[in-house]
């Protein structure tokens, strides 16, 4: 049974072609098996998350940062009442636009853009994905998703102005998003927070002095499970500590969201969608821990010295490699020079290179600029 705010699916708004429907998916479940059989989604298995696979095969990339998100987020659906199929399809589509070299790549992709007065943004990106770069089906370009998980790819992280972006005007930019797309972001941060605590700490980037030092929400949590397995091993302490870290995000966010729901008064999608901010959110308390995690995270790991070669080679690569096929676009595959003469060569060579994994975009790069 759904909350009377969750996203029926019979209610959806639809795809921009109409499909027959399935006999035994429901059109959320089938959009979510369209994401896992792109080609985009395959490939965030090569892009880097935080950690290049110099550092080891068992940290996170992007697929796997991805999988745990979706399974944080089908949790705090179910927990909420909300339609945990669309939670789930929205969560695997989360990352689908990023490019290689995690934000690094981010950076350097935005500020080539920028000399030609464009921008890079994973969302919008993602959006092209799914609307036209995804060339599966006879009938249509793109997947050819609902409007639902489209309009979930664009709202997910943030308000886009209805001014500046006419083109999303049909996502009604001056509504909030579903409750089932407000979470998204949320659960994404508690995955990566989490996650990148403990590839930090298995990398001895992060010492767990530190990690206790300058997190407090995993420091509340060392000292019952030091009582509790006093026995045992320092790495599986910390995994005991960072479980319940997790949990607690999860569980706060859960009974806050239900909270702010039930003091609003929400009782329909629509009301969702009118209430003035976001409804999906964690307590002040705990928010203020989550961002003392975050504040860690970035200054001693994301911004870490051990890190910063490999991101600066990583802007390198993708500064040099957009300078090279501006001035060279005679050497960019056919479909792309094509596509330039009706888009325009940076949109084009951003494209090209959003797409890319780690590993092919070095080998273009020892192609060309070797
Ligand atoms: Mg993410």
């Amino acid at each position: 049974m759904l909350a009377s705010y969750a996203v029926e699916v019979t209610r959806s708004r639809g795809r921009r072609i109409a499909e027959p429907p399935h006999p035994y998916r429901n059109d959320f479940q089938r959009d979510r098996d369209r994401v896992i059989h792109a080609r985009a989604f395959r490939r965030l298995e090569a892009k880097t998350q935080v950690f290049t696979r110099r550092y080891s095969d068992h940290f996170r990339n992007r697929l796997t940062h991805t999988l745990e998100v979706t399974q944080i987020s089908r949790t705090i659906a179910g927990a909420l009442g909300l339609n945990s199929d669309l939670a789930e399809a929205l969560a695997l589509v989360h990352d689908i636009g990023h490019p290689p070299f995690g934000h690094a790549g981010e950076k350097a992709l935005n500020a080539a853009m920028h000399e030609h007065g464009l921008f890079f943004d994973h969302n919008l990106h993602a959006l092209r994905i799914v609307e036209d770069f995804e060339q599966r089906y006879a009938a249509f370009r793109g997947l050819n998703l609902t409007f639902e998980v489209r309009e979930g790819i664009i709202k997910h992280s943030h308000d886009y102005d209805a001014n500046e972006h006419p083109e999303l005007a049909e996502y009604f930019l001056d509504q909030r998003p579903p409750l089932e797309a407000q979470l998204i972001d949320l659960a994404d941060e508690i995955a990566y927070n989490t996650a990148d605590l403990d590839d930090g700490f298995e990398s001895h980037l992060l010492s767990l002095e530190e990690i206790r030092e300058g997190v407090p929400i995993f420091e509340r949590f060392y000292g019952p499970v030091k009582q509790l397995y006093p026995e045992a091993s320092e790495k599986l302490q910390f995994n005991e500590t960072l479980k319940r870290v997790l949990n607690r995000l999860v569980d706060d966010l859960i009974r806050n969201t239900q909270k702010r729901v039930t003091e609003a008064a929400i009782q329909s999608v629509e009301d969702v969608r009118r209430y003035l901010q976001r409804l999906a959110a964690f307590s002040p308390a705990v928010d203020a821990e989550r961002k003392q995690n975050k504040d860690f995270l970035y200054e001693n790991l994301y911004f870490s010295p051990s890190l910063a070669d490999e991101k600066d080679d990583a802007e390198q690569v993708i500064t040099e490699l957009f300078a090279f096929w501006t001035a060279h676009p005679e050497t960019l595959p056919h479909q792309y020079q094509d596509k330039a003469k009706e888009e325009g060569l940076p949109r084009v060579i951003c494209d090209y290179i959003a797409g890319m994994t780690d590993h092919f975009i070095y080998e273009q790069y020892e192609k060309h600029l070797r």
